[in-house]
């Protein structure tokens, strides 16, 4: 079956190779928010000839065709997902690294808000919250 990367990357005319495919679909798969290496670990999985500096490439690929997002959550690795997912904004464990994903229409509502009174109309945002767990 095609992966939804897949087939963005055939809509947007990029070539596609055996290996680009393995990282399409593990890309696809994902529900979290995997590093290159991760990708790289999955992807092995499947077709131990792929290398690293394959993963790191085709990453780049997709992500200048708009069809994965790069996160940077301040731990020097950059994180992947695929750009099909409504929004969503991320809280980021700042001890375990978990990742949690959120919208939440109050925060939506005060951003177009903000946006509009600085005399912009808003088109895309990020936001990322750290914090603690509380016991
Ligand atoms: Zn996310």
């Amino acid at each position: 079956m095609t992966s939804w990367v897949e087939k963005k990357c055939s809509e947007r005319g990029l070539r596609m190779t055996d290996q680009r495919r393995v990282i399409a679909k593990v890309l696809s798969d994902a529900d979290d928010h995997p590093d290159a290496e991760e990708l790289y670990k999955r992807a092995i999985a499947v077709d131990p000839k792929i290398s690293l500096a394959t993963v790191y490439r085709t990453v780049r690929l997709f992500s200048d065709a708009n069809i994965i997002e790069t996160h940077d959550f301040r731990d020097g690795r950059a994180r992947y997902e695929t750009a099909d997912d409504d929004h969503h904004d991320h809280l980021i464990d700042v001890v375990s690294g978990e990742v949690i994903e959120f919208v939440d229409p109050e925060i939506e509502k005060l951003q177009e808000r903000i946006a509009q009174k600085l005399g912009y109309e808003l088109v895309d945002h990020r936001l990322e919250l750290y914090g603690r767990k509380i016991k």
